[in-house]
């Protein structure tokens, strides 16, 4: 198992819309056990493979407090939204940034297991924030596109004036998607 760098903004590898996954082998579920290893070492939330450079469309999660109970999702599609919600979110990609973000309370998702087999599931809370985060990753987008450049340069500007030593304090609190 290896733990991969994860490319940070404002990289332009983020930027790429990735492929869909065709073939189910060893490789996909290495590439997804070494996601895994790299989200809960970074005590991240979710991980998209583009983060990780590879721009397939595989993302990994764990929203559980224990941090046992990992989730694959190959090939994600959202096709039904129910309702809004707003949280604060931050992303292993765009270090030091939080801001409060706009999502659909409820979703239903397919999408396929590392063996190709189907999966729906409905999802609300942050489960479903998660995967409408890490889904937008495969899609090129990233989290900071739904707020204004001028709000973006104000909380940059904030995070650039705290110490790191606060930084990193805060960073341990907070969960990253
Ligand atoms: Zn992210």
């Amino acid at each position: 198992m290896e733990i991969l760098k994860i490319l940070e903004f404002p990289d332009k590898r983020l930027r790429r819309v990735s492929e869909p996954v065709t073939v189910f082998d060893q490789e996909l579920k290495t590439l997804s056990d070494n996601m895994l290893i790299t989200m809960y070492e970074e005590r991240g939330v979710g991980l998209a493979a583009p983060q990780v450079n590879n721009p397939v469309r595989l993302i990994v999660m764990d929203i559980s407090e224990e941090r046992d109970q990992p989730l694959v999702f190959v090939n994600p599609v959202v096709d039904s939204y129910k309702g809004k919600t707003e949280s604060n979110e931050g992303c292993l990609s765009v270090p030091d940034i939080k801001t409060d973000i706009k999502r659909h309370e409820t979703i239903t998702l397919h999408a396929q297991d590392l063996k190709g087999a189907q999966i729906t599931i409905d999802a609300d809370g942050l489960l479903s924030i998660c995967i409408q985060h890490e889904i937008d990753h495969l899609d090129g987008k990233l989290f900071i596109d739904y707020i204004s450049d001028i709000k973006l340069q104000r909380i940059r500007k904030k995070a650039a004036k705290q110490n790191k030593a606060a930084r990193i304090e805060r960073q341990k609190n907070t969960r990253l998607i």
